[in-house]
């Protein structure tokens, strides 16, 4: 009964990030495969929350700013009441800024970090002791290609650092958190067509370097990535942790 171990039923599911984008598909491939979806991310209550209660799909939707990175632990917090118990966080949220280093504001390098870095940790360091408490669980960093390797022709220092550090992150915790049954996995996906990469795709000057540079010379659709990441979340992957699985048609094994 192999296909049985991609089930999720009655887990909940913790989303960042899931009002749109690759968070949504996420949300779609754990919903279908069972899972209690709670989403969240800054806009009230978006319409992707219908659309996965249209699916028949039990979805809460907690609205908080990981701009704020103390809003992470509080919205841990808040799922937890409102389910009852989380057995996986997918910290998906996340956000770029481009720009040539020496010229490269302040305000945009924090808010990288903050959402990308910090509130991811500070998510996980909440979900620790519930999971711990529950018997385990697991955690989905979403980190990138731009972790492993600096993408071009866009200079992007603070996104590839940022997403250099989930994928250590990921690392240390699948480490620690081992003994108590938590496995903890990041996603590096490519160039995906989402709100973040619609203007790059759409730019002369970017999208021909980066469908070059892709050998499968197309850009991922967020379900390619949300496949994985039921992989990863389900007992299908429950020998895997500590894994930074690329989903990148390609680009890195150039
Ligand atoms: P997206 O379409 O821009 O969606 C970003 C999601 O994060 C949205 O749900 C957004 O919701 C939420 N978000 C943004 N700022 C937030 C904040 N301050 N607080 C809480 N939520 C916030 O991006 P995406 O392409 O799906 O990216 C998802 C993840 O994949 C990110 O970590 C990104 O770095 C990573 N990734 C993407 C690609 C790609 O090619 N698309 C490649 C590699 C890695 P609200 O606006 O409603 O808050």
């Amino acid at each position: 009964m192999i296909l049985e171990r991609f089930r999720l039923d009655g887990q909940v599911a913790l989303v960042t990030g899931g009002s749109r984008g690759i968070g949504l598909a996420i949300a779609h491939a754990l919903g279908e495969a069972g899972a209690r979806l709670i989403l969240s991310s800054r806009t009230p209550r978006p319409d992707a929350v219908y659309g996965l209660e249209a699916k028949g799909y039990e979805v809460h939707y907690i609205q908080a700013d990981l701009g704020n990175s103390a809003d992470a632990a509080r919205l841990v917090e808040k799922a937890a009441a409102v389910a009852g118990r989380i057995d996986i966080l997918v910290n998906n949220a996340g956000i770029s800024r481009h720009g040539a280093t020496e010229t490269f504001a302040d305000t945009d390098y924090d808010a990288v970090m903050t959402i990308n870095v910090d509130s991811m940790f500070k998510a996980c360091r909440a979900a620790i002791p519930l999971m711990r408490g529950q018997g385990g669980g697991v955690i989905l960093n979403i980190g990138s290609i731009s972790g492993l390797v600096s993408n071009i022709p866009q200079q992007q220092v603070a996104y590839n650092t940022s997403k250099g550090a989930v994928h250590m992150m990921t690392r240390s915790l699948a480490s620690d958190l081992a003994p108590d049954n938590i496995r903890v996995n990041a996603i590096a996906p490519g160039y995906i067509t989402t709100d973040m990469t619609n203007g790059g795709l759409a730019n002369p000057d970017w999208a021909p370097t980066w469908m070059q540079m892709t050998p499968m010379g197309r850009p991922g659709s967020a379900e390619e990535v949300a496949t994985a990441a039921l992989f990863l979340c389900s007992p299908a992957a429950s020998y895997v942790t500590g894994e930074v699985l690329v989903v990148d048609g390609g680009y890195t094994a150039r």
